[in-house]
């Protein structure tokens, strides 16, 4: 087992890592930027460790800093959470070189699940469904309306290397196609430094269903059942829940077969995730393959009882898994919203600046992510997520209740944040009817591509 773990990460991922490294009796370092000085993961780190300015790229994307301190503190480990290192797969190779433990899945494995088409290429030859389209980069605009045309409007276009939501352009006809490649691969270009693209089928009104996957070094692989993450805006997901409604026990089964598959066939070991669309009719495809922990990872836990985090680092350490799918059991509701520094009634702008009066909900069925508390600024450099608000019940009525109140309870002043729509949402009969798709926050605030 590890003695020192060196977090590679920020907010409230780094606090959730540094807290079960303690559980685990593991030492930990904090790395920070200078606009972090004052963090909490810097508090709760047994050592800490500035790396840089406070631009991602001089801090917390600074390899050759990161190192260095791993170095001088004399870790024996690396966790990079999400985001930012996670699925760099230079930084985990000279993690490696530099025999320290990178906290995830190997190098190759990154590197073919980070490029989006050489993913869908395996998928499809081990036998798992994917969305039909490209199956190589779009070359021309020929081969662009090619495709279009085969698999039929709409279509979307997206990066191969893309991630969070960016890079993706849904369109209607050929003139748009035309537009969208463009833009795609400039996007693509500026933002992943690979401008490669491709064409496939756009699937109207689908949920975004995804298994987590947890696999040991000998092979040994699991599922831990879906979260619907289908509350989505702009391609980013704003509210996860685990279980599904729109899943029964045989196509939970089904799907969560060939997810193990799909995560066999990439010899993965470590905590990952594979993400279907489901279409009302059943069908689904693979979209990708996530090789990190995702910030969604709380409502799994709540459902299994299983510390996605402490097993990620048993995994990285060559422990074995030690249970099989058959002692894995689903029990009760639990749904995270995700509170972000946003204002949603102005196209969800980022918000930040000093939060005056902090005021969390508890109690029962609740739990709560978070970096943050009364005096904390909230810095302009990052992603904008303040919180994880995570509430549990027996059934999804029950933990839509808890939310409700949680989020009742919570107040952050003055900064806008998403608590608004997600008080708007938690109201919605046809979200409690759980008749969902990936529109339908569009559908609600009335905007649309
Ligand atoms: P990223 O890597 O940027 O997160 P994904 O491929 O995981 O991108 O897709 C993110 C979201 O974009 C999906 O959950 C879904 O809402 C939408 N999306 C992606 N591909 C399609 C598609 N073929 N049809 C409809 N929606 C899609």
């Amino acid at each position: 087992m590890f003695s020192k773990i060196l977090v590679a990460n920020r907010a409230e991922i780094a606090v959730r890592v540094i807290r079960a490294c303690k559980e685990m009796g593991i030492r930990t370092v904090a790395i920070y930027s200078e606009a972090d000085r004052n963090g909490l993961h810097v508090r709760l780190a047994d050592e800490a460790i500035c790396v840089g300015g406070p631009k991602a790229e001089q801090s917390y994307l600074n390899i050759p800093a990161i190192v260095s301190a791993a170095e001088i503190t004399d870790v024996d480990g690396i966790h990079p959470g999400y985001g930012f290192l996670s699925q760099n797969a230079h930084f985990a190779e000279i993690c490696e070189s530099c025999n320290i433990t990178f906290i995830g899945p190997s190098s190759r494995a990154i590197r073919l699940m980070g490029d989006k088409l050489a993913a869908k290429d395996l998928m499809r030859k081990t036998g798992i469904p994917i969305v039909p389209g490209s199956m190589t980069a779009i070359k021309s605009k020929e081969d662009a309306l090619n495709t279009a045309r085969r698999i039929r409007y709409p279509v979307i276009v997206k990066a191969a290397a893309g991630g969070g939501g960016r890079g993706m352009r849904i369109c209607h006809n050929d003139g748009r196609l035309f537009n969208a490649l463009m833009t795609c691969q400039a996007e693509a270009e500026a933002s992943f430094g690979n401008s490669d693209v491709f064409v496939e089928k756009y699937l109207e009104e689908p949920r975004h269903i995804e298994f987590q996957i947890l696999a040991d070094k000998s092979g040994h692989t699991v599922h831990l059942g879906e979260r619907d993450c289908t509350i989505q805006r702009r391609h980013q997901k704003l509210i996860e829940e685990a279980p599904s409604s729109a899943l029964d026990t045989k196509l939970r089964r089904k799907m969560g077969e060939l997810a193990v598959r799909a995560a066999k066939a990439s010899e993965y070991a470590t905590v990952g995730t594979v993400e279907f669309l489901l279409n009302r009719d059943g069908t689904f495809y693979f979209i990708e393959m996530n090789t990190r922990i995702q910030v969604e990872h709380p409502v799994t836990e709540g459902v299994t009882g299983i510390d996605l985090i402490k097993e990620q680092i048993r995994m990285a350490a060559g422990e074995s898994l030690g249970y099989k799918q058959d002692d894995i059991s689903l029990e009760g509701w639990a749904i995270e919203c995700r509170i972000n520094a946003e204002d949603p009634t102005n196209g969800f702008s980022p918000s930040p600046g000093r939060i005056v009066t902090y005021c969390q909900p508890g109690g029962r069925g609740i739990r709560v992510d978070t970096h943050v508390c009364a005096g904390y600024d909230v810095p302009p450099y990052y992603d904008s997520l303040l919180a994880k608000l995570i509430a549990s019940g027996e059934t999804r009525q029950e933990a839509i209740r808890v939310m409700q109140r949680a989020l009742d309870e919570f107040i952050i002043e003055p900064i806008r944040t998403t608590i608004p729509l997600f008080r708007q949402i938690f109201r919605d009969p046809t979200f409690w009817r759980g008749q969902i798709s990936t529109n339908y926050i569009d559908r609600l605030l009335g905007e649309g591509e």
